[in-house]
């Protein structure tokens, strides 16, 4: 067995307690573990702060001096022991509150010492409690190392005596027991075209680097190798995929999407969405099963594309279905697509949670006997009941909040997988795109259809209220239609609804009947009520539509051109681009208002502020992305394979991308790995298999 694999208990200085709370707290187990376990900073040894220019605040630092005096001060519960600590610009105290005889006894008076630890101010005074001491000579003998690192930790090793001293010692003892050098894992060919310094260097030099241009070259080269074997595993599990799962073979393009192309097409498809079609289309005519990621920006025209697509299939004598995120966006879908496969006599069914038990049953036998061509719903359609004839092609509409698992489950409704094309409702970041659906395949609809103004976005305080309230009339004079909506939040959905209630009768009263109608949709109403409300707005029987975030996703009109959004602050980015995208779908002049309250935080405004000066879905998708963090913009669910020992999605961008491209080269050259420079590569990948969170969450 490989010697890396040894439990950490065997380590000189660990033993059977340090083992156990070192896997407890750190899930650190074998040497490989504590090997890569990184200091997250590093403390200069080398530099000495004179007590008359110490930092202001409770920085970690190093001074050099001597202790002059002890004392004990009685304070409520026991005793406090003082050293004054000098050197010759000034003197500050040392403090302890335990362990006092045995401290005591140790330290020497008038003797030259260096202390570490976390500075304390109080009445301007500094102080450093439970200081690290050595003496200086000692100090100078032990100084190998001019970083000191400091690692991740917990309080409770801490208390447990598991010090930063400790575990340094612990990674000294355990380089050094290592007298080989550590294996490479990285191809020759690699190291030399990134400059990369050797796996064994990097490791010894992260722990203990003799200069910032060291340690810099070290964390680079590990980042470089945790993205790279990443994107390896993600790679390697999509070209897998392709060797061994067969597909269904969309050999042609026949009547459905030639007639529907020629004669019911509402207009021109944009360069954009042809490409997108084509790569689609070879890719399902390849015999092999495709997984695509689509991604484009809202008003992209993401649903055109899905229903010539889902033409294909039909073509080639086979199902297709759709799913969407929510109920309401399932019945826009529905509606919209039901209407013109009537054209060329498809049919059609809708799923979801509330379809009555014999609607339901009907449903199932059409697509048991093939007579159902397309299948529209919610996750209702995952449901092991739902069986199809012969399903081609899943499309998903996401919104962050299918997984993969349910992804997985639409494979197992016919003995050969559908093609799986994924569609996420705003652009996410390229390097999420790259992490959580690195194993798909990409196509981007990088255009938006011709005549689209820029939605105007303005955002006001509740202070101009009634100044936007006379703009939104003039607005509905001219025949144009408006959208306010309240946030709602699952958590205080009680407290939501109560502000929903509240705006809405304030606006009763401010638009009153007869000149104007308002409509309302929120989550709690009935799912009849909800389409009959909706129904009302689309076909202008009202002007307003008041709503929860029921309507973020895909709600179609293109006469409403103006989004009010209240309590804005209290959305997402992504969200505030996925609502404000429900306007400036027809041909006038769009506004979008986002209302605060007066005073925000900064992150707020700077999401405010990003949403007025960009109508770019990947451009704020990146400013989201810096603001929140990766695991909060995917969710919980893709949390595992956001976690990065070293590597930064957000810092370390360029470096994940060529990470990427060489993932791709080599499994594209030598896909079987069997050139001698990728052993390295194999050997790597196979020990990976049996220890890593990526591969439990991919596969
Ligand atoms: P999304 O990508 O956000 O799902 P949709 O598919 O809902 O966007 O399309 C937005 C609107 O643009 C729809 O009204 C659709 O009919 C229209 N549309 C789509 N493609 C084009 C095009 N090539 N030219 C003009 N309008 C288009
Ligand atoms: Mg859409």
């Amino acid at each position: 067995m490989d010697a890396m694999q040894t439990a950490l208990v065997y380590l000189k200085g660990v033993g059977p307690e340090r083992a156990r709370l070192l896997k407890e707290e750190l899930q650190l187990r074998t040497y490989q573990d504590l090997l890569h376990f990184f200091p997250n900073r590093y403390i200069d040894r080398s530099r000495f702060y004179p007590i008359n220019e110490l930092p202001q605040n409770n920085a970690e630092i190093q001074i050099k001096g001597r202790i002059t005096a002890i004392s004990f001060v009685q304070q409520k519960r026991g005793k406090r022991m003082v050293a004054t600590f000098k050197d010759h610009t000034g003197q500050m105290e040392l403090v302890w509150f335990r362990g006092h005889q045995w401290i005591r006894d140790q330290l020497k008076i008038n003797e030259d010492y260096v202390i570490f630890g976390r500075l304390n101010w109080f009445k301007g005074k500094a102080s450093m409690p439970h200081p690290e001491l050595e003496l200086e000579q000692n100090f100078q003998k032990n100084l190998k190392i001019s970083f000191y690192p400091i690692y991740p930790s917990t309080e409770k090793l801490i208390n447990k005596g598991i010090s930063q001293k400790v575990i340094q010692k612990m990674v000294v003892q355990l380089l050094q027991s290592q007298s080989q050098a550590f294996s490479e894992t990285l191809p020759t060919a690699l190291l030399n075209q990134y400059k990369l310094i050797s796996k064994n260097e990097a490791l010894r030099q992260i722990h203990f680097p003799n200069d910032q241009h060291k340690l810099t070259r070290a964390q680079l080269r590990l980042k470089f190798e945790e993205f790279f074997y990443m994107q390896m595993q993600l790679v390697l599990k999509n070209v897998q995929r392709k060797q061994k799962i067969k597909g269904h073979l969309f050999e042609k393009v026949g009547s459905y999407f030639n007639n529907f192309f020629r004669d019911h097409l509402a207009f021109e498809l944009t360069e954009a969405q042809k490409r997108v079609i084509k790569e689609i289309r070879l890719d399902m005519g390849t015999g092999r099963q495709m997984n695509r990621l689509l991604q484009g920006d809202v008003g992209s025209g993401k649903t055109i594309v899905a229903l010539l697509l889902m033409l294909i299939a039909i073509d080639n004598d086979y199902q297709a279905c759709l799913v969407a995120p929510t109920e309401i966006l399932a019945q826009q879908h529905y509606q919209s697509l039901s209407a013109q496969l009537k054209k060329i006599n498809l049919t059609v069914a809708l799923l979801t949670g509330s379809t009555t038990k014999k609607e339901r049953e009907s449903i199932h036998q059409g697509l048991q006997n093939g007579e159902l061509n397309i299948l529209i719903g919610t996750h209702a359609v995952f449901e092991d009941t739902v069986q199809f004839k012969q399903l081609g092609l899943a499309i998903i509409d996401e919104q962050h909040r299918f997984g993969v698992a349910q992804r997985a489950k639409l494979w197992q409704k016919n003995e050969m997988p559908p093609h799986v094309l994924v569609m996420t409702a705003t652009p996410i970041p390229r390097t999420l795109a790259m992490s959580v659906y690195g194993d798909l395949d990409l196509s981007v609809i990088d255009e938006l259809p011709p005549g689209r103004k820029t939605v105007k976005t303005l955002h006001r305080t509740d202070a101009n209220r009634l100044k936007v309230f006379a703009f939104l009339k003039e607005q509905i004079a001219l025949g144009r239609q408006v959208y306010i909506v309240y946030p709602l939040i699952q958590e205080s959905s009680k407290l939501d609804y109560k502000d929903l209630m509240d705006g809405y009768e304030s606006l009763s009263r401010s638009f009153p009947t007869p000149d104007y109608q308002i409509s309302i949709l929120h989550g709690q109403m009935k799912s009849e009520d909800k389409a009959y409300e909706m129904e009302r707005f689309v076909q202008g029987k009202t002007q307003i539509m008041v709503a929860t975030t029921v309507i973020e996703v895909g709600v179609n009109v293109s006469n409403a051109s103006v989004m009010v959004i209240e309590s804005a602050e209290r959305f997402g980015l992504s969200q505030l681009h996925q609502l404000r995208g429900r306007v400036g779908r027809g041909a006038d002049q769009s506004y979008c208002f986002l209302m605060t309250g007066s005073k925000l935080s900064r992150e707020a405004q700077t999401r405010m502020e990003t949403m007025t000066k960009s109508n770019a879905g990947f451009e704020i998708a990146e400013v989201d992305l810096r603001l929140r963090g990766p695991g909060n913009i995917m969710g919980t669910q893709q949390s595992g394979i956001l976690q990065f020992k070293i590597a930064d999605l957000i810092q370390d961008q360029a470096l994940l991308k060529a990470a990427r491209d060489q993932a791709l080269r080599i499994l594209k050259e030598d896909a079987s790995l069997k050139n001698a420079d990728h052993q390295c590569i194999k050997r790597t990948l196979s020990a990976l298999k049996f220890d890593s969170n990526i591969w439990n969450f991919i596969s």
